[in-house]
């Protein structure tokens, strides 16, 4: 079995992003509210993987009791900021500010999940995509096999995930078959899978009998237990290529957010 290496391909793909970014003076603004630790520490790696690729960043840090009018306006300057090419704004959000997202530009939205560069995704656009989403395809692509007529397998549905990694799947002439809670016989589905991505929030809820043997397992999960992370797959020696958690989908998604700034910063 071999093991999808997502440090190491981020790693590569930082390396030619660096490149790409040189001497062109891109910016990303990163809005942090509140002082949540996971977030704190998300927006940390994002700020100094935008210093790895010489992409300049932008922190803004405000209080839990920000109101929507002034994060609106936050919001408003950063989209017209020359100087800023792409906005982030750490997730979750307050109850009271979820909305805000709308109001970012999308040609700015790296975090691609603007109704826009959505929708556009549904439609077969050129838009920015959601980062998680890409990094994934990424990770499959890396194993050399063709993607073209198998049948792929996703466990999940959120906006931020399940959904926008099936679209893409889709546009890269995948089977698509989608699962969810409510679905019927889970393990009958995902057996059929050539790859199988998990996007549940479930320590292990994917046990290796629900893997067709040679498959391409993604596991995006990340689930917390006693200070260690671990993913939605059972560890197992039934998949053909398998992401680990720590280690797969995680780094990936951060430089997908690189490569959305950079490409915000060319169009
Ligand atoms: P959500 O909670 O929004 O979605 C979970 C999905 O799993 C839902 O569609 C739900 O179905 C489905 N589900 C739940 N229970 C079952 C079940 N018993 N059988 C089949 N499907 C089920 O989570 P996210 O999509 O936001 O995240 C999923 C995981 O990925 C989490 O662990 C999260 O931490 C991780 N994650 C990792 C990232 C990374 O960078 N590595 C980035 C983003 C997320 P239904 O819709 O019917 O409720």
């Amino acid at each position: 079995m071999n093991i999808i290496d997502g440090k190491a391909l981020a790693e590569k793909i930082r390396a030619d992003l660096k490149k790409k970014a040189e001497g062109k003076n891109i910016g990303l603004a990163v809005v942090l509210v509140g002082a949540n630790p996971a977030s704190q520490i998300y927006v940390n790696n994002k700020i100094a993987a935008c210093e790895q690729v010489g992409i300049k960043s932008f922190p803004h840090y405000l209080s839990n009791d920000t109101s929507e009018e002034q994060l609106i306006a936050l919001i408003k300057k950063l989209n017209t900021n020359k100087n800023v090419h792409g906005i982030l704004v750490q997730l979750p959000l307050p109850k009271h500010l979820e909305s805000v997202l709308s109001h970012i530009d999308p040609k700015k939205d790296v975090d691609g999940f603007h109704a826009v560069n959505a929708g556009g995704l549904l439609l077969g656009h050129d838009v920015l995509p959601a980062c998680t989403p890409a990094g994934c395809i990424e990770l499959i692509k890396s194993t050399g096999e063709t993607l073209v007529g198998k049948h792929a397998v996703v466990v999940g549905r959120s906006n931020i995930v399940g959904k926008p990694v099936a679209l893409l799947l889709l546009q890269e002439n995948c089977t698509v078959t989608i699962c969810h809670s409510k679905t019927r016989d889970l393990p009958s589905i995902t057996r059929q899978g050539d790859i199988l991505v998990a996007a549940i929030g479930k320590k292990h809820f994917i046990t290796a009998d629900m893997i067709k043997p040679g498959a391409i397992v993604v596991d995006v999960g990340i689930n917390r237990e006693d200070g260690r992370l671990y993913g939605d797959v059972e560890p197992n020696d039934i998949a053909g290529h398998i992401t680990p958690v720590p280690g797969g989908v995680g780094p990936m998604t951060i430089t997908m957010l690189l490569k959305n700034t950079i490409k915000a910063a060319s169009t």
